[in-house]
Formats: C-alpha cells, structure tokens, sequence
C-alpha cells in the first residue's frame, strides 16, 4: 500500500525581489512529500531556504512557482476565506525564537486562546479557560501561568507556550523551524521529548527544520538535506546515516559531535566543496535506491551508484 501523503511539494520556488533588480532565489525547485504521522527533518547551513519553504507551504508568504497540496488539497492559488482559514487550522507552526513570537503585551492565556478565538472552537469564556488550562498542563506547565505574560517565563517555558499555542487549533500538521536551537542544551532534549509525546498522543505530523544534524537524527524518520535553496539529498534517516552520498551531507555529518573526547579532539568538520561537481549538465533529484534521491547529474550519478556498491 502507498504510505498516505499528508503533504506534497511539488517544485517550489519562492524568489525576493531585493531593491531595484536583485532577486534572492531562497527556495528554487524544491521536491519532496510528507507521510501522514512521521516526521520529516529538513536540514541545512544558515541561508540555505529552510525558513522561506516552512514558510511558504503554510502560506506566509505566497509561492513564486510549484504546487503545495495538504490532504490531497492545493494550498496555494486563489482561496476564498473559509478555505484559507481551514489550512490556517490544520497547518500550524512553531518557530524558533519564542521570546519574539509571542506578543509581550498578552497573557499566556490570550496568546494560547487566540486560535481557539480566531476559528470559534469555544462556546464561552468558562470553556476558553478550561481549553486554556488543559493546554498548559498538556505541554508540561500549569494553569497559573495562564494570568502571566512571556517575559516572566524561561527560554523552555515559552517554547512549551508556542507548543500549546499551536496545539490548541488541534492541527495535523506542525512546522517547527529550529524550535530547539535557541535553547540551552540542557533544555533541548526536553522540549524534543515532549514533541516526540504529542505526536504519539494526537498522530501529529512533523516537518521539523533544524541546521545541524545532531538531534534531527534521533527523531526524524526521513530527512532532506538542503543547500542554496534547492534539496540535495532525501533517504530514510538511517540510510542518510549510513550512506550518504552527495558531498555536502558527508561535510554536514562530520560536523556532528560525539560523546568521545579523543574523537573530538581529532575532530575536523570536511568543508564542502562546490567545484568538485561535474558541470556538464543541470543536476537533478534522482532515486539512487529506493526512496533515497539524490541531486546529480547522470555522470555522477553513476559514480555514486559505484561509490554504494563498493561499500
Ligand atoms: P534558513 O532558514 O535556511 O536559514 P532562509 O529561508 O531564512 O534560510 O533564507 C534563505 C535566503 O533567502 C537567505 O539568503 C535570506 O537572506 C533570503 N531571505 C529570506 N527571507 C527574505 C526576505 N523576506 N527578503 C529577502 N530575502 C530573504
Ligand atoms: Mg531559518
């Protein structure tokens, strides 16, 4: 049986026009789809369109070119209110700095009931603050924050108020641009846990954006790994692991730390070096092996097919 696609992005592109006659290409033909109930991590240096595809899918901005379709669905095009309302439900994201996500002049209780609000999930204010209080003890907090506002909360606190934000509207879909990657390390597992809970709990679905490839290996169950606006390389996350083939995942994952100080002291990240790609031709995403694509040209192509059979 086909695994049920809840997502599929087909091509997109998202170009800005800075001042009179530049154009940044942030997101310039990118191709993947995301199963229903998995979590898809999206990685990739700093600049590399991470945020403008998260973006873009949920609509933030409108698409330059390509197709996003949720639940069978397109997203983009013309929209009558109501249809954008519903994707603006089931689509929700949470972003990375919570400190200036959050509105500093609302309570928690107002930041958390503002979707309940926006899609009328609540008949009067007694059930709103009930919705509110289980939401808080849901993502690990209490219902006495509910009269408090952002700034008297920890980096991880206000990250677990984004979460029940988004939580509220009762989504299928989370974007989570590096939620972690502001947070003490310490902190970090937690909120990741906590995430790994919700999605177990509500069959949440995941497209989780993170720069490195330390903690997206533990909970992603494919990856896409993106540079210069475009997906170089997309396989399960253990193949990925284990057999990386395009040059600029190899140098990603041996910026990974390890638990082992004679490892780390040894430890050089491989730089990635564009010019050793075989300019022929315009690369494309090609399937290397079954659901591991790979962006080449046909030259190279074969020579990654050799490269894996060598192993
Ligand atoms: P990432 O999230 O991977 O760090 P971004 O999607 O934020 O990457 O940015 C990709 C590229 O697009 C960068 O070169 C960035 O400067 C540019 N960019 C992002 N947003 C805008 C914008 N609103 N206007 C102009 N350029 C932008
Ligand atoms: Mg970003």
């Amino acid at each position: 049986m086909a695994e049920d696609k809840i997502l599929e992005v087909k091509n997109l592109q998202k170009h800005f026009r800075v001042g009179r006659n530049k154009t940044v290409k942030a997101v310039d033909g990118v191709t993947f789809d995301i199963y229903r109930g998995e979590t898809f991590g999206l990685v990739g240096e700093s600049g590399s369109g991470k945020s403008t595809t998260g973006r873009t899918i949920i609509r933030l901005y409108d698409a330059t070119g390509g197709e996003v379709k949720f639940n069978n669905e397109d997203v983009h095009g013309k929209k009558s209110k109501e249809e954008l309302l519903k994707f603006n439900r089931k689509m929700q994201m949470i972003f990375q700095d919570p400190s200036s996500s959050l509105n500093p002049r609302m309570t928690v209780m107002d930041i958390i009931a503002e979707g309940l609000d926006i899609h009328n999930l609540v008949k009067n204010e007694k059930e709103r603050k009930e919705r509110v209080e289980e939401l808080l003890e849901v993502v690990g907090l209490n219902k006495e924050h509910a009269s408090r506002f952002p700034h008297e909360f920890s980096g991880g606190q206000r990250q677990r108020i984004g979460i029940a934000r988004a939580l509220a509207v009762e989504p299928d879909l989370i974007i989570a641009d590096e939620p972690i990657s502001a947070l003490d390390v310490s902190i970090q597992a937690q909120v990741v846990n906590l995430l790994k809970k919700l999605q177990k709990e509500r069959g949440l679905t995941y497209l989780f954006i993170a720069h490195d490839l330390s903690m997206v290996k533990y909970i992603s169950d494919r990856i896409g790994v993106m540079y210069l606006g475009n997906l170089v390389e997309l396989a399960d996350s253990d193949e990925l692991y284990n057999n990386p083939i395009h040059p600029y995942t190899k140098s990603l994952l041996t910026a990974i730390p390890l638990p082992d100080p004679e490892y780390e002291r040894n430890r050089k990240r491989v730089p990635y070096d564009p010019s050793v790609h075989d300019t022929s031709e315009v690369p494309e995403f090609r399937e290397i092996r079954p659901r591991h694509w790979v962006r080449c040209t046909k030259k190279e192509f074969e020579q990654y097919k050799k490269e894996l059979e060598n192993e």
